[in-house]
């Protein structure tokens, strides 16, 4: 098969140039870090869960009309997307205190929060992605204001319609992070959903026992990891054929 041309290699996935322009493929890996890439390990099966995990949760979102840059999965390990050019802002949305605003403003992590609180940091690896506020983001050119209403109506949906579907399987949506691409077709841009949304980029706790199903396991080193990430995929009714034994998928090609 013919090598295909990487465009960018992140900490749990990696961006190959897609098969048409305009595309690109991506390829989920089980590696993990946390803390500013003070922590790092695998894993096992995470990248074939959060491969079904985002293609599951994009294609809900679109089907209630919030455009994302989601295309179809190709395999166990990658799905293809539009290419899209990112806005440079991660969108934090917050229901309920947990990691670094309980830490920030001492509000006991499970506090419910008075309303859904949005955050937004500059993504820049060198610089630790810096919270930012609107003024930042208009002020240095990285969004306009009318993107950044976009953004945040959008990223308020993409809560309503998550907290929802995934009270339904018995699951609190405590915090989550999104991004954001601009998408032209013809003359026109829009704003779209980009990225993935997984358990590496939400918090997420029974609601019974508020036992957590995301990547905290990881960074707190609460054991019990792939099979947190399993229960998510299994409550949403998408584990891979193969079972929770069938998680290995193939390698990634250079
Ligand atoms: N998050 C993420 N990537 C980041 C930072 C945060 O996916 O680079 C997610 C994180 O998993 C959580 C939410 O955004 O669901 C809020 O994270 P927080 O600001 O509390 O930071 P953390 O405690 O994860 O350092």
């Amino acid at each position: 098969m013919a090598r295909r041309r990487q465009i960018f290699e992140g900490k749990a996935k990696v961006l190959f140039e897609g098969p048409e322009p305009g595309t690109l493929v991506q390829y989920f890996k089980d590696d993990a870090s946390a803390f500013k890439n003070m922590k790092t390990g695998t894993i096992t099966g995470k990248g074939v869960l959060n491969n079904r995990i985002s293609e599951y949760l994009m294609t809900r979102l679109g089907d209630v009309g919030v455009p994302t840059h989601f295309m179809r999965r190709l395999n166990m390990r990658e799905q293809l997307v539009r290419e899209v050019e990112i806005i440079p802002v991660e969108v934090v949305v917050r229901n309920i205190s947990a990691g670094s605003l309980a830490k920030r403003f001492g509000v006991a992590e499970g506090t419910p929060l008075p309303r859904s609180i949005v955050e937004y940091c500059y993504k820049s690896n060198e610089l630790d992605d810096p919270m930012v506020s609107e003024e930042h983001i208009t002020a240095f050119g990285w969004a306009t204001p009318q993107e950044l209403d976009e953004i945040m109506s959008l990223a308020l949906r993409v809560n309503d319609f998550l907290s929802g579907l995934f009270l339904g399987i018995g699951i609190r949506l405590v915090d989550f992070r999104l991004e954001f691409g601009r998408l032209w077709e013809d003359d026109q841009m829009r704003i779209v959903l980009a990225d993935e949304i997984s358990p590496d980029s939400c918090r997420l706790w029974d609601i019974k026992t508020n036992e957590k199903m995301d990547k905290d396991r990881f960074r707190r080193d609460l054991g019990k990891v792939e099979e947190a990430y399993q229960e998510v995929a299994r409550r949403l009714g998408i584990l891979p054929e193969g079972g929770p034994r069938d998680m290995k998928g193939p390698e990634v090609m250079q």
